[in-house]
């Protein structure tokens, strides 16, 4: 295999092989932007290390090709005494991982070439400044030595000199810390710092593959759904320098502000610094309009590139840069992160300027995305207390209890606690805290910072850079001025504005949500200001053209007259499932147990008939609010025990009274329920006497439902409405059992029918949940007109697994040890589940060739499987009311 990639050779089509870092780098270098020169190893050599837990031999013998191809390009040998070439080796995997893999700069600098450094920059302090940093980044990263151990000297030395930035001290203070530093190494590691150039690139490379398994990025990836074995890349690029005086520098910029979407100049930079400084918030930052006085030719040539960047990839675009005495090179860049508000708003604007179509748009955006502008936000008509105002950097309402570092984050939020972590800065020892906590504040940093970008990645409401508070992480407060924010007490954050607020604030509905609920001129017209308009513009337009390229319909999952309202507002096309059983409940359940202890016919019949006129209305009034679009209504589904009182409560009710020697009509009652609550009571009632198998064993029951969706139908009718009632059979596993449902259901319909003087057309079909059921849909799909895809128990039945207690049981160590990558229950499991969803597709339409395939599990819902029921061919997917939005989004983004 080949291993290595000189930039000139990749393309950003690589990213499989080269990482995101590497592949774009060498999409940069085609495009002639100037990139000091260097070269990729693949992720095929990590996975062969990983393998064999050493460099593979051809690796060493290629990156020694390469380095030499460099030296020669640039006229500069690594490590020499005159003029060394240096070189960063930094990881760069196919997802970007903020802060996940670490990086190392200044290779090829030891005792000997940090003389020729200064000689030839003539700067001494910036040599010994550049030596510093390799020992200090090196020991940290590749071996392993706490970081506070040098930024503890580098402070110590501070407070010696009596100065307060890294920039006052001088080359001899350098110096002397370079002592103090591989002594530190020595300390710490048993052996010297290496000198020798080869043998430090050699073990930062394998640092960075070492850096994939660390349980910082597993954390990551596993939250972030990333593979575990796709392995990182490591990018060995020349150094260019920022830290050569005033008129060096460091920066990040994006295209277009990640946060609005709006277009303009957002960036950071830093005069006289090296790699993170920038975003590491050690020192305050510029803005890039600061930069355009202080060197306006590197400013101008920066915008060229800005905007060569965004026409080749027609996207928001996030930039590291470094100007070296005047001169620009670019370092990364890659297709932004950006908030939910932002990618709408993005993608229509691109729109708007004809770099995208709207198929591309539809594209860039997701139905998690819409999901996150549906949350609720801050009220603004309510009374508060501003506290202080950072920068938004990651948007969302977050109420909750202020902690100060990572652990106890996580430990409250594990007793269910919401939590506002809140740091100076935060740096990649903080995730755990971040992921445990509902937002995260921080008084440095810039929208560029490690907590802004992971922020933004997780969806974490996120506030950065509130320099007004004074975070002391050691006495577990933060000071505003006079007033003290002890752990514990609650604050509130906005993402969006950056205000932070004392104490709690009450959330109102979001924009989007009013969008839905509305129309489009209500939200307008309601919307607070300019950017909110936008979005729901952007919105709108994506979600309608959504609408028009999608093949899927998508229904809801919807019991009452008020759901089914709400699912037809937020655009459902029908009702895919109409759980009946909530119909038994409440003053009903009377009734239910007078069916269940009836002893003879009379007394069945006198429940069922009391049930009837009750059913009827509920359907009645649902099919008003479905007019003109099919309502698929479920038989009863669960085991009739759940309609009875509990078998501990009763028996000791029916033990004391018989303790009293009480007696009478309750007293017997009471006697005569405990024994059919006990008669009834099943060992694994999931896999008991429910679904079809009730109807089928309690007479008159499934009868009852068909008349009442019979008679309500008619009903409809008669008043001019168009009713499309359907009649789903849960839980059948053969066709026999559809049989004799159907045979009823038939002599039903057609008896109201001549009692009614109306035609009725009411379809019958099977829910299609268990595995039986899908290897025989040839067979079922004689005696259904329509199969409706029961995810949830097909799942269930699949697998093996108790919907109700396998998440907190061992689902949590299945994820960690990679059986599963996420919960089948959430997303469908393709290869299993989804193979028998397949079978029963193809052969129930072999069968029966206009049958009607839908869905109505949550997975209808989760965009991931809405894919999938595309795919396979679907008519329908259906899901609950709020999902409806996203289940259109994602159909059409299926379609294009
Ligand atoms: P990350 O993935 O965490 O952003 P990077 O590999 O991009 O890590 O490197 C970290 C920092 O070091 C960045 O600010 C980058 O600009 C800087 N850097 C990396 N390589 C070089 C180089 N060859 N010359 C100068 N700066 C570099
Ligand atoms: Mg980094
Ligand atoms: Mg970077």
């Amino acid at each position: 295999a080949k291993y290595v990639y000189d930039f000139s050779e990749g393309n950003k089509d690589l990213k499989d092989l080269l990482g995101g870092k590497g592949a774009n780098l060498a999409e940069m270098t085609r495009l002639g932007l100037p990139v000091p020169p260097g070269f990729t190893i693949t992720t095929e050599a990590c996975r062969a290390y990983m393998a064999d837990g050493q460099l593979p031999p051809d690796l060493r013998v290629e990156v020694t090709m390469a380095v030499r191809r460099l030296e020669d390009e640039l006229g500069r040998g690594l490590g020499d005494f005159h003029d060394p070439l240096l070189v960063s080796v930094r990881s760069g995997a196919k997802f970007s991982m903020p802060g996940m893999m670490e990086t190392v700069l200044n290779i090829g600098l030891n005792d000997a070439s940090v003389q020729g450094l200064a000689k030839f920059s003539d700067d001494e302090r910036f040599a010994w400044d550049s030596y510093r940093r390799l020992i200090q980044m090196f020991g940290k990263t590749v071996l392993d030595i706490d970081g506070e151990r040098f930024s503890g000297a580098l402070e110590q030395m501070k407070d010696v000199r009596g100065v307060t930035a890294d920039t006052d001290l001088t080359a001899d203070d350098l110096r002397e810390l370079v002592g103090w530093f591989k002594q530190i190494v020595h300390e710490e590691s048993g052996r010297e710092f290496p000198q020798h150039p080869r043998e430090q690139l050699d073990l930062a490379i394998t640092a960075v593959f070492n850096s994939w398994n660390t349980e910082r990025a597993r954390l990551y990836r596993r939250r972030e759904r990333i593979p575990h074995d796709l392995g990182t890349a490591v990018n060995v690029v020349s150094m260019v320098f920022g830290n050569l005086g005033p008129s060096s520098g460091t920066g990040v910029c994006f295209t277009r502000d990640p946060s609005t979407g709006h277009s303009g100049v957002y960036g950071d930079y830093l005069p006289n610094a090296q790699g993170e400084d920038v975003v590491a918030g050690i020192r305050n930052t510029l803005t890039l309009a600061d930069l355009e006085t202080l060197d306006p030719t590197s400013y101008a040539e920066l915008r060229q590139a800005m905007r060569r960047l965004e026409t080749h990839y027609r996207d928001l675009c996030d930039i590291e840069f470094t100007i070296e005495r005047g001169k620009l090179w670019m370092l990364q860049t890659r297709v932004g992160k950006r908030t939910a508000a932002a990618a709408f708003r993005i993608a229509t604007q691109l729109v708007d300027e004809h770099l995208i179509t709207m198929d591309e748009a539809l594209e860039r955006v997701s139905g998690q995305q819409l999901s996150k502008l549906m949350f609720p936000q801050f009220d603004s008509g309510a009374e508060r207390t501003l506290l202080a105002t950072g920068m938004a950097a990651s948007p969302g309402a977050a109420v909750g209890m202020a902690v100060f570092d990572s652990a106890t984050a996580q430990a409250w939020a594990a007793e269910g606690k919401d939590v506002v972590l809140v740091r100076r800065e935060t740096n990649p020892d903080d995730l755990g805290g971040m992921i445990a906590a509902v937002g995260v504040l921080t008084s440095r940093g810039g929208k560029t910072s490690h907590a802004a970008v992971v922020a933004r990645g997780m969806g974490t409401t996120c506030v950065v850079g509130a320099e007004k508070l004074d975070v002391d992480v050691v006495a577990r407060e933060m000071r505003v001025g006079k007033k003290v924010v002890r752990e514990g007490d609650v604050i509130a954050i906005d993402g969006s504005s950056g205000e932070i607020f004392l104490g709690a604030v009450p959330v109102v509905p979001s924009p989007v949500v009013q969008y839905l609920e509305d129309g489009l001129d209500v939200a307008l017209e309601h919307a607070a200001d300019d950017d909110t308009r936008e979005l729901v513009k952007a919105v709108d337009r994506v979600l309608t053209h959504a609408d028009t390229v999608r093949r899927l319909r998508v229904h809801a999952n919807a019991d009452t007259p008020g759901d089914a309202h709400r699912a037809r507002v937020w655009g459902a096309q029908g009702i895919g499932l109409c759980r009946t059983e909530h119909m038994f409940l409440g003053e009903r359940r009377v009734l239910i147990e007078r069916l269940i202890l009836a002893r003879e016919d009379a007394e069945r019949q006198a429940a069922l008939d009391a049930l009837l006129p009750l059913q009827r209305a509920d359907f009645t009034e649902i099919l008003r609010e479905m007019d003109g679009r099919p309502t698929t209504i479920r038989l009863i589904d669960p085991p009739l025990h759940e309609f009875l009182p509990d078998l501990t409560e009763l028996s000791v009710k029916v033990a004391l009274a018989a303790e009293r020697g009480e007696t009478g009509e309750v007293v017997d009652r009471d006697r005569d329920l405990l024994a059919a609550v006990q008669r009834m009571h099943e060992a694994n009632p999931m896999l008991g006497l429910r679904g079809v198998r009730l109807g089928i064993v309690v007479p008159g029951l499934f009868a009852l439902q068909i008349r009442a969706v019979a008679e309500a139908a008619a009903a409809r009718l008669k008043e001019g409405g168009r009713p499309h009632a359907e009649i789903m059979v849960p839980l059948a596993a053969s066709v026999m059992e559809l049989h004799l449902v159907r045979d009823e259901a038939e002599r039903i319909l057609a008896d109201v029918a001549a009692e009614q003087g109306v035609e009725l057309h009411v379809p019958i079909g099977a829910m299609i949940e268990l595995p039986r059921a899908a290897l025989t849909a040839d067979r079922m799909a004689q005696a259904a007109e329509f199969f409706s895809f029961g995810t949830n128990d097909l799942t269930q039945t699949t697998w093996g697994f108790s919907r109700d207690d396998v998440e907190g049981a061992f689902f949590t160590e299945y994820t960690e040890r990679g059986v599963i990558s996420v919960s089948p229950f959430e997303t469908i499991d393709r290869r299993g589940v989804g193979r028998l969803v397949r079978i029963a597709v193809e052969e129930g339409r072999r069968e029966r060739p206009d049958i009607v395939l839908g869905v109505c599990g949550e997975h209808g819902g989760d965009p991931e499987s809405v894919h999938f029921f595309h795919e396979v061919g679907l008519d329908y997917v259906s899901c609950s009311p709020f999902r409806v939005p996203i289940a259109r989004l994602e159909a059409g983004r299926a379609a294009v």
